[in-house]
């Protein structure tokens, strides 16, 4: 289950809409990451599970004790200057935004009580709105 949580600034309107849980995914043997979303998560698993030469004849229970350590979750982050939702493929720092370069990026989980990038006036209340569930 997947929520999606809007966060509306109270001075000038201006939204931003994250993820709740980030973008979880599965490693193939080519070291693409295969992105798997609520409902079909579990028929994504075993296909990438099945890419890998390892899987060969074994049961469903035993594909998914191997996928676990092949399964990760990249997080959200959102840049303050263009406004725009990207993934962090890599743990523990936060990129430079990809559409416009700027390094004026946080987590999306920071997003709470943050000001508010357009106004600078407004705050991102402590807890969003949830606007869709998937
Ligand atoms: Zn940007
Ligand atoms: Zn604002």
């Amino acid at each position: 289950m997947s929520t999606e949580v809007t966060y509306t600034c109270p001075e000038c309107g201006h939204s931003v809409a994250v993820w709740g849980e980030g973008n979880p995914y599965a490693l193939g043997p080519d070291g693409k990451r295969h992105y798997y979303y609520h409902p079909s998560d579990e028929d994504t698993i075993e296909f990438v599970a099945r890419l890998w030469p390892e899987t060969k004849g074994l049961t469903d229970s035993e594909l998914m004790e191997f996928m676990r350590p092949q399964l990760g979750n990249e997080p959200d982050a959102y840049c303050k200057k263009c406004d725009q939702i990207f993934h962090v493929a890599q743990k523990g720092r936060t990129p430079a935004c990809p559409e416009c370069g700027s390094k004026q990026t946080i987590l999306a989980l920071n997003i709470p009580e943050k000001v508010c990038p357009k106004c600078k006036k407004g705050r991102f209340p402590k807890y969003g709105e949830r606007t869709a569930i998937s």
